[in-house]
């Protein structure tokens, strides 16, 4: 569970991140080009109160 740390209210969460105008995600890598250690796609919570958006990572394993 994720709280917005201006309204203290709890965040929705489980949003993918979408490029606009393409079907392209993002994603966390450590170090670039092909040998980049890939960590995960990012989600993002949303405060229901002030849209403030939140990136995290559901699994957590650097
Ligand atoms: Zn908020």
């Amino acid at each position: 569970m994720r709280n917005c740390h201006r309204c203290n209210i709890e965040m929705v969460e489980g949003f993918d991140i979408k490029v606009e105008g393409g079907a392209y995600g993002i994603k966390i890598s450590d170090g670039t080009g092909i040998f980049a250690k890939r960590i995960e796609k990012p989600k993002v919570a949303i405060c229901p109160k002030c849209g403030e958006i939140s990136l995290y990572i559901e699994n957590i394993n650097l």
